[in-house]
């Protein structure tokens, strides 16, 4: 008997010999998309920027703009590699009228290679011609990216609409093979599950499910009827869990129990696939009704590794190919284990996987009759007809619907096209050799594990191997560079949820303790309480904590103030160690101070832990940015003489914090006065007071000595007003409203009788975050992240977006589906997963809020308020105003809440001239595909960060430094590498070393003693 692999081999050439006979011309060198293919092969700077320009021509509208667009992104790339393109470029510029239509006609025509119609009616014409090349098809509609229900009811009735015509259009149509062609329907119909609900929540797959469901029955129902199957397509990894636990629950229901005609996508590149197919065959079993299961390597390879770079996550591809080659065999074996009861389709263009599917089949004695090959249209021609002539089942994936949004598509084709990694590639434009295009991927698994084979994501690979590193404690090396930030929590693993869920009622039970002030080491109770409540259910209180007067503020400034004394000279890495202890708690408590965070300040699930892992990062960094400045550092080398540069902390820092990122802000500003020797008396915003409490019990567990960090809720105009004035208090660190920071700045700048130092004032404020959206921004993207950035955690962030600037030229698109997609936001109570819009802080804010709409109803036009919201709590509805000028108030002052003021301008100029015309430069956003704007937008428009191409919140610490200038700040940035020297006077000591002339010839680059001899 021979071996599975000489079959898989035997086949393998077989179907190459078959191939070989008819040129695939995708790869051939005639034609414009042939020629760019060949270019982005040689040249990975042409393929970004080709797929970039690729990406934003259909957005625009004039042939003018084609040529600037196409000057922008080609103009500056190296000369002699792309002479066609530069010949282009140059011939654009004379004729743009001729040049955009021909350029617009030849990426349309790079699209059409891929896309098989623009409505039902075109796809037909595609679908006969198959027909007679003995080819069967699934048909798949462009357009998922929906912003809104209205959108996602759009793409539900296209779906019945399409699922009409196919089964008209295809009446009399027959099985191509005959065998099992009940197995088979001719209609088939391939679904993305995302297009059909827009708030599709990775957190909560329940929510999903419940508006997904009543979508899809309609078109199962129509499609039973009709006798068509339909196939859930599967896309990223975000949705994987629910997708495939919808198509468990709808199949398993009365109605559809019985169908056979259903099937899903599983994805092999996936680690978690071999365990998904496996409790979806038991469920197949258990249902007792046979379906289908598409297996496929995966569309998103580099969606996922870059997605879950940037959030810390565990990858959840695999990081070679090989593995994902040897997944899909493994994952071909358990369906062909498993037949009986699932129908296997092998979505693939690797004549290897598909040999290999072939060989097994025989081997297990599996008729050809029972599977089918499915390959993408405009992709593997002569492999298709390879196996059409072998006698196997094949079946075309036809994507229907307009270029706009097929460009995502294509854009993945032309990915797949290029990719160093892929099948087609290798084959048909590198020419490697049959015998290595079907080696066992086994073996060069094995090979490359050993070292023998070059890999060619290496440097991808390697970066992802070392995705924790330990955090570095070289003194040398730039922080920015080996900072890895905490992961966020992955609301995807039902594990995550569970234990949100455990942590959310635990944390029920514990409502309403009291907390006492921490002076000294001492727990003080003073009969005086602040009550914290939750403002999602008024009636609740959180927490109640003592509230501190003049005493308490006196105490513990006497406590900090002595406590300096010894901590200042403690030894910057044991001021290190104590965050990184309570960094560790924090983690270990993640949960807990989420599900706390969800109640006292009604963050939802999300929101919560990024302020937790903020709160991580902060300690981390702050202790990593120590260790790098801590030591007394040699100036210059100068024989003779030695001058150390070195800091001193300042002395007592008062720390004033907002509720609006409890822990994160407060812990930032408390860690990093910690870490750089002062003490600290720490006042948490009256709202947030609880968690205040929790992070001064964190500190304790981690060991802060007694009277260095004091814990002293109270009232801001009493005790916090009289420790801003005290003349012990050397140090302000202050976030929150701008009227209360120009205070402290104002009062601070009095020295008062017996004051040692000038005080130092650090002050983060408000903002009036503008974003513009350009004309050819990718409305798909912006106008997502823009309803996010408004109205995510209700609007309260500093960097949330509150003024809206459009082009005339692009004002009634966005309008149109931003305001959809603002109706479609969740607003509800935070503890349940997935709500974007909670309640707003506290009745005061309430109130302020909706003094501004009615302010805003007065000024200008109110185009669009959310209605349903919850009654009870300090629900506002999302609201936005257009018709809005620059100089109303709803454009100058910052409202904190979940109101949008948006203004209309001419063009880009006015646009920015806008955006700069406020008091505040706190945060700003720029959507645009120009290259030419964005990067006048990153050098003019005025703001402490500024973001291209997505939300205008969530700073990651290290990553985006955070802080403002203008009326939002002092100019410091939280979370950046100069942080910590705001905490710390700059100190030089030299001394003459040279004694009658001789001097010793070593110079240390550090010396320590001086600020940590053993003996102190
Ligand atoms: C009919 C059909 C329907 C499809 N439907 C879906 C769908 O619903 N959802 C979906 O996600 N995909 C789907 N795909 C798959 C996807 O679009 C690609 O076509 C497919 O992954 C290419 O695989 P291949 O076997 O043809 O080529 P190959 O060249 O053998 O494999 C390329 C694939 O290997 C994987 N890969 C690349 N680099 C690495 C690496 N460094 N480490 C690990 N793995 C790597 C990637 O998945 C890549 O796409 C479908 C494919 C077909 C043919």
């Amino acid at each position: 008997m021979r071996s599975l692999q000489s079959e898989i081999e035997q086949r393998g050439t077989r179907i190459f010999e078959l191939v070989n006979q008819h040129p695939e011309s995708l790869f051939s060198r005639a034609g414009f998309y042939q020629r760019m293919m060949a270019l982005s092969m040689r040249d990975e700077q042409f393929k970004a920027q080709l797929f970039r320009f690729v990406d934003v021509l259909p957005s625009l509208h004039r042939s003018g703009e084609i040529v600037e667009h196409l000057e922008e992104y080609f103009a500056d790339l190296r000369d002699g590699f792309a002479p066609l393109v530069h010949t282009g470029v140059r011939l654009a510029r004379i004729v743009p009228w001729v040049s955009g239509r021909v350029l617009r006609w030849n990426i349309s025509g790079m699209a059409r290679q891929f896309i098989a119609g623009k409505n039902p009616h075109d796809v037909m014409k595609a679908l006969r011609k198959r027909r007679g090349q003995k080819i069967g098809f699934t048909v798949d509609l462009l357009g998922e990216a929906v912003v809104s229900e209205t959108e996602t009811n759009e793409y539900a009735a296209r779906c019945l609409d399409l699922l009409e015509t196919l089964a008209r259009e295809t009446r009399g149509w027959t099985d191509p093979l005959g065998r099992n062609s009940e197995l088979f329907p001719v209609v088939n119909l391939s679904v993305k599950i995302s297009a059909l609900y827009s708030q599709m929540n990775p957190a909560d797959p329940a929510n999903a499910i419940a508006h997904l469901a009543p979508k899809l029955r309609p078109i199962l129902r129509r499609a039973r009827e009709l006798g068509a199957f339909i196939n859930f397509d599967m896309e990223s990894y975000a949705h994987k869990n629910t997708t495939l636990e919808l198509f468990k629950k709808i199949f398993t229901e009365e109605e559809f129990k019985d169908w056979p005609h259903a099937g899903i996508v599983i994805q092999a590149y996936l680690r978690d696939s071999e365990a998904d197919l496996r409790d979806l065959i038991d469920w197949g079993r258990a249902r007792g009704t046979r379906f289908a299961v598409r297996l496929v390597k995966g569309a998103y390879w580099d969606y996922e590794t870059i997605k879950s770079r940037q959030n810390g996550w565990d990858c959840p591809v695999y990081f070679q190919k090989p593995e994902s080659d040897v997944n899909f065999e493994t994952l071909t074996r358990i369906l062909f284990e498993n037949e009986s009861i699932v129908t296997g389709a092998f979505g693939s263009h690797n004549v290897r996987s598909i040999a290999h599917a072939q060989a097994l089949a025989d081997e297990l004695g599996i008729d050809p009759s029972r599977f089918e090959f499915q390959l993408l249209y405009g992709m593997a021609g002569p492999i298709k007809g390879a196996l059409v002539e072998m006698g196997y089942r094949v079946r075309e994936y036809c994507p229907a619907g307009e270029l706009l949004p097929g460009m995502s598509y294509l854009v993945r084709r032309l990915l797949e096209n290029t990719s160093n990694e892929g099948f087609l590639r290798a084959k048909f434009a590198e020419n490697v050799s049959e015998q290595e295009l079907l080696r066992d991927p086994c073996e060069l698994l094995r090979k490359s594990r050993n070292g023998v084979l070059p890999r060619s994501n290496n440097a991808t690979t390697n970066a992802m191997k070392d995705r924790h590193p330990s955090h570095s404690r070289s003194l040398d090396t730039p922080p920015g560079d080996t900072y890895e930030n905490a992961p966020l929590t992955n609301f995807v693993h039902q594990e995550n949820q569970d234990k949100m869920r455990k942590a959310l009622s635990e944390m029920r039970t514990r409502l309403g303790k009291e907390y006492p002030l921490v002076i000294n080491g001492e727990k003080v109770f003073t009969g005086k309480t602040i009550a914290s409540i939750n403002p999602s259910s008024p009636d609740d209180v959180v927490g109640a904590v003592a509230e501190a007067g003049i005493a308490e503020a006196e105490r513990a400034v006497r406590a900090a103030r002595s406590a300096f004394e010894k901590w200042r000279w403690t030894p910057f890495e044991e001021r290190a160690q104590l965050l990184e202890r309570a960094a560790a708690i924090m983690e270990r408590r993640r949960f807990e101070l989420s599900a706390l965070e969800v109640f006292e300040v009604g963050k939802p699930w999300t929101e919560a832990d990024g302020d937790i892992r903020e709160a991580i990062d902060f300690c981390l960094f702050y202790a990593q940015q120590m260790r790098r400045i801590g030591r007394p550092r040699l100036t210059q080398n100068v024989p003779g003489e030695e001058s150390y540069y070195h800091y001193w902390p300042r002395g007592v820092a008062f720390v004033v914090a907002p509720w609006n990122f409890p822990l994160a802000i407060l812990g930032g500003m408390m860690t990093a006065a910690l870490v750089t020797g002062n003490t600290v008396i720490m006042k948490p915003a009256e709202q947030s007071a609880v968690c205040g409490a929790m992070l001064m019990e964190i500190l304790e567990e981690a060991g802060v000595p007694p009277g260095v960090l004091n814990y002293l809720p109270g009232k801001g105009s009493v005790m916090g007003a009289h420790l801003v004035d005290h003349k012990d208090v050397d140090l302000i660190a202050f976030t929150g409203s701008r009227e209360v920071g120009l205070r402290i700045w104002e009062s601070a700048g009095i020295t008062r009788p017996g004051q040692r130092e000038l005080k130092r004032v650090i002050c983060e404020m408000g903002g009036k975050n503008a974003v513009i959206i350009d004309s050819d921004a990718d409305l798909d993207e912006a106008i997502v992240d823009c309803t996010y950035s408004a109205f995510g955690y209700q609007g309260q962030k500093c960097s949330a977006l509150s003024r809206l600037i459009l082009l005339q030229e692009n004002y009634d698109r966005v309008m149109e589906r931003l305001l959809k997609a603002a109706a479609s936001v969740r607003v509800g109570n935070p503890e349940e997963p997935g709500v974007t819009v909670g309640p707003v802080i506290d009745e005061t804010a309430y109130n302020r809020i909706l003094n501004y709409i009615e302010i805003g109803k007065s000024e200008a036009t109110l185009a669009y308020q959310r209605k349903d919201v919850p009654p009870k709590g300090f629900f506002i509805p999302p609201t936005i105003f257009t018709d809005v000028k620059p100089n109303m108030r709803i454009a100058r002052e910052e409202i904190f809440g979940p109101v949008v003021s948006v203004l209309k301008v001419r063009d880009l100029d006015e646009a920015i001239a806008v955006a700069n015309g406020t008091d505040y430069a706190l945060t700003a956003g720029f959507f645009s595909r120009s290259p030419a704007n964005i990067e006048r937008a990153k050098a003019q428009i005025e703001a402490g960060n500024v973001y291209i191409n997505r939300s205008c919140t969530g700073a990651v610490v290290g990553r985006h430094p955070f802080g403002g200038f203008k009326m939002s700040g002092g100019g410091t940035k939280a979370g950046g590498a100069d942080y910590l020297l705001q905490f710390l006077v700059p100190r030089v000591v030299t001394e003459n070393v040279t004694r009658h002339g001789f001097a010793p010839e070593e110079t240390p680059q550090y010396r320590d003693e001086f600020l940590w001899p053993t003996a102190r």
